[in-house]
């Protein structure tokens, strides 16, 4: 290795990291190597990692080598090292969703992003930890324990992806995929200091992404820049025979558009983002990046999401719902764990998925089997539907007079491991900034654009449907003229 040290080659973005294997700086598996050794290094304090494959990313990195030195790939993500929430899944690798019911899962087949990130030369590292089959916000709910933040290891990284956002921020992956169903790529993204987008509803394939709510989950890049983010995106997204939601529109070339200067761009502030329950340090800091954006010669207008204080009620009957009906397949007899020496059918199916789920994710089968009952349908789903549109409305509307919306992410900055984990509904009430966006399927990226007490703030930038590369020309020019993006915790650098 000819370039600088260890410790600085895990804060580049995957866009430099791969420049180095295509100048011979590095080769992929010394990079490789470098990876996996900080992981060894690191990740007993982080608790990122449920599955490290060394071998075989040893063995696809020599596969790399030999196709870049040859020129048969050419991929712009080729021989960059990354992290999948370990709910994609991947043939021969465990796949546990976090949970104790998948924790002897090894996946038959492989996840359409899983695939295409494999055709780039893409090298996986491992499987990153989550919240139980996604359903939580502070990484806290899963059966492989909690995740600590990189930050401040006393404190949560944020959820559910967040083994994703530690691993990127720590350096112990250049980039990771995360999935979003009510804001798991944005929050976690923001507490830990990276980048993230969730795209729009169908931009990227499902297929063999393990459902949690199936009419929101949608995966999302986790990466350094806004610009790895273009990389990603473009690698993953497009229409996928085998996910009828997936939507059959043109992936734009992400990368081209990043530099188009923002004058006259529109910029809506929707007022509700601002109200009471907004920590003030975390609304100067958003404040004072708005400032940068009408340098960089954008105008800004108030704007209104009058439902938007209805998304909290909303998402926790519509997810639920749809969440129990999606882990039903999860018996005893199909997948996954199963109790021993059941007395009958029903015995097996009670005490599997007694045994095998955890505290929350039965919670939230009670509660959407519950909604989705006779009698009590019309009355909680229906109507939660009813506002799901409502809310989808607003940003149409608010649309119709700027070119995105941005606020904060989260109201405040990551909090202490245990402060909410016997409180579900304080936990709920800090997802009321992403859980809109999720709900009318729009897509929003979330930036790091400074700090509140040394911990990262994170800027939510949401966009109109399938404007994806608006977005990531808005935070790419940002991200040109700051360096928050640049910042790493130091406890994880330089070694
Ligand atoms: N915190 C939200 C929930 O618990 C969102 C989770 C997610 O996006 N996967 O449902």
């Amino acid at each position: 290795m000819t370039v600088a040290t260890q410790g600085d080659l895990s804060t580049l973005t995957s866009k430099e990291l791969h420049q180095l294997i295509v100048n011979k700086d590095i080769s992929v598996m010394e990079l490789v190597e470098l990876f996996l050794n900080r992981i060894k290094q690191y990740d007993p304090q982080l608790n990122a990692y449920i599955t490290v494959v060394q071998d075989k990313a040893r063995a696809q990195a020599i596969e790399v080598d030999n196709k870049i030195r040859s020129g048969e790939l050419n991929h712009p993500l080729a021989g960059v090292p990354y992290a999948l929430k370990d709910l994609f899944c991947t043939k021969g690798i465990l796949t546990s969703c976090g949970s104790k019911m998948l924790s002897n899962f090894i996946s038959p087949y492989d996840a359409t992003v899983y695939d295409k990130l494999n055709q780039a030369g893409a090298v996986l590292l491992g499987k990153v930890n989550m919240d139980e089959f996604a359903m939580g916000s502070s990484n806290e709910n899963s059966y492989y324990g909690a995740v600590a933040n990189p930050w401040d290891l006393s404190r949560i990284p944020g959820g559910s992806s967040g083994g994703s956002a530690a691993a990127v921020a720590a350096g112990l992956a250049a980039y990771s995929l995360g999935s979003d169903t009510g804001g798991s790529v944005r929050q976690p993204a923001s507490y830990c200091g990276i980048s993230s987008i969730k795209p729009t509803y169908g931009r990227i394939s499902r297929y063999g992404m393990t459902a949690y709510a199936s009419s929101l989950d949608q995966c999302g890049p986790m990466a350094r820049s806004a610009e790895d983010m273009a990389l990603i995106l473009q690698t993953i997204s497009g229409f996928d025979v085998r996910d009828s939601t997936s939507a059959n529109v043109p992936v734009p070339d992400y990368s081209a558009t990043l530099n188009e200067p923002l004058t006259g761009l529109r910029i809506g502030i929707p007022k509700e983002f601002f109200a009471d329950g907004l920590d003030a340090d975390v609304a100067k800091v958003i404040n004072e990046a708005v400032e940068q954006f009408k340098r960089l010669g954008a105008t800004v207008k108030e704007v209104s999401l009058p439902n938007s204080h209805l998304s909290v009620a909303a998402y926790y009957v519509i997810a639920p719902a749809e969440a129990s009906a999606n882990l039903s397949r999860f018996d005893g007899v199909r997948f996954g764990h199963s109790c021993d020496a059941p007395t009958n059918l029903q015995d097996l199916y009670e005490r599997s998925r007694w045994e095998g789920f955890g505290d929350e994710v039965k919670r939230r089968i009670v509660i959407g089997t519950y909604a989705l009952s006779s009698g009590y349908y019309d009355a909680y789903y229906l109507k939660a539907q009813k506002i799901r549109r409502l809310i989808k409305n607003d940003f149409v509307a608010a649309f119709n007079d700027v070119d995105v919306l941005m606020g904060p992410v989260t109201p405040t900055t990551a909090f202490k491991i245990g402060e909410k984990s016997d409180d579900p509904i304080a936990m709920y009430l800090g997802d009321i900034y992403t859980l809109p966006i999720s709900l009318a399927g729009v897509p929003a990226v979330s930036i790091p654009v400074g700090f509140s007490d040394n911990l990262p703030v994170g800027l939510q930038i949401i966009g109109d449907y399938f404007n994806e590369a608006k977005l990531l020309n808005v935070a790419h020019s940002y991200q040109q003229v700051t360096d928050w993006h640049r910042q790493s915790p130091s406890q994880f650098t330089g070694a």
